[in-house]
């Protein structure tokens, strides 16, 4: 290829963007330079998720729109999870397409595009057979505040609504060593929030013989000199321990704040998603957070219309929301998905079903979050500055329990706040934000 310029596209989850971050490094690294445009590029990548329906028609729409306005000459790279899924079905399907790679090749990302400009025609990157993460030392951060950083690639669940384990292969930790590296020199760039990524992150076994299990990381990295908040996602429930509680008890700079997906809060309905828990058990680690010296914010993801689910299960779904009192939650509706075991289970719900249960999930978890936020007016929070809202007057912030609260402090305007960290007083809730007034120094 002589024209080394190259435009990316990502859809999907935080792992998908910091596989981009990944890629855009090592591709510059290669001699190749960015650009903001289809157009302009002589590579074209898109990184492809297909954890939700109709994910590959998107794809396939999406890769003729390129074409369409892009013209001839071009090399097409398709990655992610469509790519991993589809495999060399999306040659015949978008034929201007010359690159196809899963997650566990784009270290030889490098070497297949070295291949196309040898004059490969077609190119694939599709074994899952690895025992590699994707771990380089080029990734480019856009964001000089926040970085991420991925501890575990893939996932050995087999939850039965779900295609990662068919699209990022089996769980692969990176070693302690390699992720404190990674963090300390991070910390050393300026960067003082940072998140442990991954699909099971709390899954993590360190491979190398300092053998550390997910808390020990956890509270390793929070104690880098210059980090001041840890997060991490996705954690799963079978997997979560009391150790990773005490360890947020014990260490301030580990958010208060744990995304536990439940799903359902029917034990009959998890025992079809396969799951690996109950409910009594979901609720054990609930009741760990509760019971925390720190006041933990929760949030966690519903899945409604699973095959199967009655009445009396969603019952327990809203009950359950009842109990837990989640500070947010994401809620979607089943959608069936390739390869997976719950595309032959009966018993289908349909899709005016579902939206009606949606929106009672939604509708029940508003007022909930009306409540806990409201409870919030008149506290303090520390919040991390992320922007202006130029238009409203106010700062954009994050508190450790990962609320957004906007708030105001008329001297500092014009002043560079973001990336700073101060205290703010909670004035207002809505469902979804606070409002504030900054009430003492920038730290
Ligand atoms: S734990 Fe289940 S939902 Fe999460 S990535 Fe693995 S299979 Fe998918």
């Amino acid at each position: 290829m002589t024209d080394k310029t190259f435009y990316i596209e990502t859809f999907g989850c935080q792992m998908n963007a910091h596989d981009s971050e990944k890629v855009i490094g090592t591709l510059v690294h290669s001699g190749y330079t960015q650009v903001e445009t289809p157009e302009s590029a002589g590579l074209v990548v898109y990184n492809t998720c297909s954890i939700r329906d109709k994910a590959e028609q998107k794809v396939f729409h999406r890769l003729d729109q390129f074409k369409r306005a892009t013209g001839k000459g071009k090399v097409f790279a398709v990655i992610g999870c469509v790519a991993q899924q589809e495999g060399e079905r999306i040659f015949e399907k978008a034929p201007h397409v010359s690159l196809v790679a899963g997650s566990a090749s784009y270290t030889r990302l490098p070497e297949m595009l070295v291949q196309l400009e040898a004059g490969a025609r077609r190119v694939t990157g599709l074994s899952l057979d690895t025992e590699e993460t994707f771990d380089t030392p080029f990734t480019r951060r856009d964001n000089p505040h926040r970085a991420y950083i991925t501890i575990i690639e893939g996932c050995d669940k087999s939850c039965a609504y779900c295609v990662v384990p068919f699209t990022r292969g089996p769980e692969r930790s990176r070693t302690s060593e390699s992720v404190m590296r990674e963090a300390t020199e991070l910390a050393r760039a300026g960067y003082t929030d940072v998140q442990l990524l991954g699909q099971n992150v709390n899954s993590y076994h360190d491979p190398s013989p300092a053998g550390w299990d997910f808390a020990t990381l956890l509270d390793r990295v929070g104690r880098i000199p210059g980090i001041r908040r840890v997060r991490f996602t996705t954690s799963h429930p079978r997997d979560f321990v009391k150790e990773i509680i005490d360890a947020i008890d014990e260490n301030p700079a580990l958010c208060n704040h744990v995304h536990l997906p439940v799903q359902s809060g029917s034990s009959r309905v998890l025992g079809r998603m396969q799951r690996l828990y109950t409910r009594d058990e979901y609720m054990r680690r609930i009741e760990w957070m509760k019971g925390a010296r720190r006041n933990i914010a929760i949030t966690t993801d519903i899945i409604v219309g699973f095959p199967g689910e009655t009445e009396e299960d969603f019952q327990a779904t809203l009950d359950l929301l009842d109990q837990v009192e989640y500070d947010s939650l994401f809620s979607f509706k089943y959608s069936p998905r390739p390869n997976t075991a719950a595309l032959a289970m009966e018993d289908k719900i349909s899709e005016e079903e579902k939206t009606r249960r949606i929106m009672i999930v939604n509708e029940k978890q508003r007022a909930i979050q009306i409540r806990r936020n409201s409870g919030l007016i008149g506290t303090i929070e520390e919040v991390m500055v992320e922007g202006r809202n130029e238009a409203l007057g106010q700062w954009i912030g994050r508190t450790s329990q990962n609320r957004t609260l906007n708030f105001t402090r008329p001297e500092t305007d014009g002043e560079p706040l973001t990336g700073k960290y101060v205290p703010v007083r909670v004035t207002r809730a809505g469902p979804n934000s606070l409002v504030g007034e900054c009430v003492m120094s920038v730290v």
